[in-house]
């Protein structure tokens, strides 16, 4: 049996020959996931592509689906274990696919926020997490009546935690909380920011605060800057600058447009032609607009790469792939019972709102 360096040692073209061989040999039991960041050769292989949102969706309704094979990184593949029936089962090509952000908020340091601001607030709050976070997270969240959210709903989300509550604690992005908050009205002093590694300073600011938003951030949008906005202003003056709601606020209220990766996809592909599209947002997406719009301008803000996605490649597909087709079950998605249980409350919850 070939090792996964004998794969990984294999000539391009004729591996993705074989992917589509494994893909046609699994016919119905296979459904492939990608997300828009995945490079062209991998996500040419996805049944469903889209943004964190729509990839959800489609695993919870791939039910006769037995393989899901998720192209993305871990927080995407676990929601799809959690949302999906037990007998199926649902692989990465790469375990190594982590989102950093992701592992910026830990439960037990969560907890502690938890305790201190529903203390002050006398239980007024709710928690919502971002789908970007652990499944520890998530079911952190769904047993103290929080939900998840992704980029394309959170301020439906939001708007559905402060009917029900006072106030949210959102994890782990910084950004994505407050240019939430921002975009249903609220005003800066009413955003407030819990540091993990600083909780004390969290403490004074919180009095005024409606939304308390940890702090984590994508280092592939932070990257994005208000200079890099000014530049490309000067020079595409017809330019519509759309970024990713996960880009620093001030980049974002100097934007044109911000959503998620398929609302992206969405406003350059229904755009008439000679549109110029200055895209903040990870370079594989930019690139593959760039190329399937030719008779449009789209152009990145900057050159910012998440090397979590391109952990993903289609030698790890095609082992994965083999791997099922020989039943080696190798990295398969495994969510702990008792952390998938309130892990879907948050999940369910969410999909239930947007
Ligand atoms: P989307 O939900 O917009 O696809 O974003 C996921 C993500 O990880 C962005 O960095
Ligand atoms: Fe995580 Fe950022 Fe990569 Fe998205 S782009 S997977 S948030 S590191």
């Amino acid at each position: 049996m070939a090792s996964r360096d004998d794969y990984a040692s294999m000539p391009k073209n004729h591996v993705l020959g074989l992917i589509q061989g494994a893909k046609e040999a699994l016919g119905k039991d296979l459904v492939i996931l990608g997300h828009h960041y995945q490079r062209d050769e991998v996500i040419r292989f996805a049944d469903h592509r889209g943004d964190s949102l729509e990839l959800s969706r489609a695993a919870a309704a791939a039910r006769d689906a037995r393989y899901i094979v998720f192209c993305g990184v871990d927080f995407m593949a676990e929601s799809a274990a959690i949302l999906c029936d037990q007998e199926q089962l649902v692989f990465i090509p790469a375990k190594s696919a982590r989102c950093p952000m992701a592992g910026m908020a830990e439960v037990a340091d969560a907890a502690e926020a938890w305790d201190h601001l529903a203390s002050i607030w006398r239980g007024d709050l709710l928690p919502v997490t971002y789908q970007n976070s652990s499944a520890e997270l998530k079911a952190f969240c769904g047993n103290r009546g929080g939900a998840v959210c992704t980029s394309s709903n959170a301020g439906a989300i939001f708007q559905w935690a402060l009917e029900r509550k006072g106030h949210i604690l959102f994890f782990p992005d910084e950004h994505l909380g407050r240019n939430t908050a921002l975009s249903l009205g609220l005003a800066d002093e009413e955003i407030a920011v819990w540091d993990p590694r600083r909780p004390w300073d969290a403490a004074p600011v919180v009095a005024k605060a409606k939304v308390v938003a940890w702090r984590g951030y994508c280092y592939v949008h932070t990257f994005f800057t208000v200079n890099q906005v000014e530049v490309a202003r000067e020079r595409y003056p017809q330019s519509k600058v759309v970024v990713h709601p996960e880009c620093p606020a001030e980049v974002v209220v100097r934007s044109d447009a911000n959503g998620s990766t398929s609302y992206m996809v969405r406003t350059v592909g229904e755009a008439p032609p000679g549109s110029i599209f200055v895209i903040g947002t990870e370079l594989n997406l930019v690139n593959r607009l760039h190329r399937e719009h030719p008779d449009k301008t789209v152009v990145p803000l900057a050159r910012s790469a998440c090397h979590a996605m391109a952990e993903i490649n289609p030698h790890n597909l095609l082992y994965v792939l083999e791997g099922i087709l020989q039943k080696r079950v190798e990295n398969v998605i495994e969510v702990p019972a008792e952390i998938a249980s309130g892990a879907q409350l948050a999940l369910e919850r969410m999909l239930a709102v947007a």
